[in-house]
């Protein structure tokens, strides 16, 4: 009988202390998403870089779990932190385009104001927002953060090398390019505070301003989105930390996003916070190979950024809370867009039911090891699919590179077909060997088509030059 009890109370402990963070109804948990810039599959020591040191990133891979097959949904930035922020494909709200890949200073649209972010989804149950760093959903106005759900916006709102005012070759870049030589914006809410941006400092200051606005917040729940706008290129580390990786500057530029990781976790600890917030740290699009060596690795992922091939849309995931979180190291299926789905249902949101959403609630892999249930990915280019992934499977309908790199566009009249598992660096066709899987991943392509409306291009009018 004794014995009894005391099972039952483990067992309740147990579970409490595995399902403190999804339901404390009184107190929901914060959210921080740590969202790094082109940074590849490869490029941290917790993924098998073996020269860039990351040690905050490798203890909090090993404190919470480390996804290895986690996905985002594009292979360039603005659709990418579209379908994070809106957890639906960018081909449904229209963040995407055939005619440009991305917005630009002189983009006249952004986010349509219909979609639902993250942000305004979390206000709903009371959350304090910030939006820290890249936005890249628009610049003007009406497409800033702060109208978006967040009560706050700190940073660049599209990426490091636009406004470029220098003939300066990018591949000098490492050693003669400096901030003035990109005049963009830094800005706190809608206006802008600094230009040039001095973006020696960027990292380090994005760092301050997420752990400032925990601390001022830390008695009501939270969400940080801290977007870092490196190590897209081009690439510039503060004082202390450059010439400090025998990776170059790229090095310099990881190792000083992974001291900020190390801060904002220790001020979790300090704050008495750590239990009770969720942190995410990933990266929106694979590596800029292009630029040789000031680019990024996808380690033994093929190709990279603004490809549908793994290096360009697979990346590097590790979600850690010092309670809730099991410590694993997760290979099932993960996306982006899943946060928006999982974090509302941890802070009791009901998800909007008049769309189609493209996430799943990955609250029971997280807290209890259960598998994903995701099944699959879709991998687009602008609004087109090229590829789809089904359990072990990936078809290539079209294959294409980019930035003269990787070849020409080619439609497939049979899939390529690669078993990731087995062959994660997409080397060995087994199309002829696997007639049915082609079909199986066909018939969920026309599934996912069935009821695809394709959202407006938000992304190709630009101003008149
Ligand atoms: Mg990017």
């Amino acid at each position: 009988m004794q014995l009894t009890m005391y099972l039952i109370l483990v067992f309740t402990f147990t579970l409490t202390l595995h399902t403190a963070v999804a339901q404390n109804k009184e107190q929901p948990p914060n959210f921080v998403i740590i969202f790094a810039d082109d940074m590849g599959y490869g490029d941290l020591g917790i993924y098998g870089h073996p020269t860039i040191k990351t040690p905050h990133l490798d203890q909090m891979a090993r404190e919470g779990q480390k996804w290895t097959n986690f996905y985002v949904g594009a292979s360039v930035c603005t659709p990418s932190r579209a379908a994070l922020l809106t957890g639906r494909l960018p081909v449904r709200s229209g963040m995407c385009s055939d005619k440009v890949r991305v917005l630009f200073p002189n983009s006249l649209h952004g986010l349509p104001a219909s979609e639902i972010t993250l942000a305004e989804q979390l206000k709903k149950a009371g959350y304090a927002t910030a939006a820290i760093g890249k936005w890249h959903l628009g610049h003007r106005p009406q497409y800033l953060p702060t109208n978006n759900g967040f009560d706050r916006y700190f940073g660049i709102p599209y990426s490091n090398d636009m406004d470029k005012v220098t003939d300066k070759s990018y591949l000098e870049l490492a050693d003669a390019l400096t901030p003035k030589d990109f005049n963009v914006p830094l800005m706190r809410d809608t206006t802008i505070i600094e230009r040039p941006a001095n973006q020696y400092t960027i990292t380090k200051r994005y760092t301050e301003e997420a752990i400032h606005f925990i601390k001022k917040h830390k008695d009501r729940p939270f969400f940080v989105y801290l977007a870092h706008n490196l190590p897209h290129i081009p690439l510039f580390a503060s004082k202390d930390f450059q010439h400090t990786s025998k990776r170059g500057v790229y090095g310099d530029v990881v190792q000083e996003i992974d001291d900020g990781v190390g801060q904002l976790l220790a001020t979790l600890k300090e704050q008495g916070l750590a239990n009770n917030t969720i942190v995410v740290f990933t990266s929106d699009n694979g590596p800029w190979l292009s630029f040789k060596k000031y680019g990024g690795s996808a380690g033994l992922l093929k190709a990279g950024k603004g490809t549908t091939w793994e290096g360009g849309m697979r990346e590097p995931c590790i979600f850690w809370s010092l309670a809730g979180i099991k410590p694993s190291v997760v290979i099932d299926l993960g996306t982006t867009m899943d946060l928006f789905t999982t974090f509302s249902a941890m802070a009791g949101v009901p998800i909007p039911d008049d769309r189609v959403m493209d996430g799943v609630d990955l609250s029971g892999t997280l807290l209890r090891n259960e598998p994903s249930p995701r099944e699959g990915i879709f991998y687009y280019r602008g609004p087109t699919l090229y590829a789809a992934r089904l359990g072990d499977y990936k078809a290539h309908y079209i294959t294409e590179g980019e930035y003269g790199m990787f070849g020409e566009k080619e439609i497939h009249g049979t899939p390529l077909l690669y078993n990731l598992n087995e062959d994660p660096s997409e080397q060995y066709d087994v199309a002829q060997d696997h007639p049915e899987i082609i079909e199986q991943i066909n018939a969920y392509v026309k599934k996912h088509q069935a009821d695809l409306v394709v959202g407006a291009d938000q992304l190709a009018d630009q101003e008149k030059q």
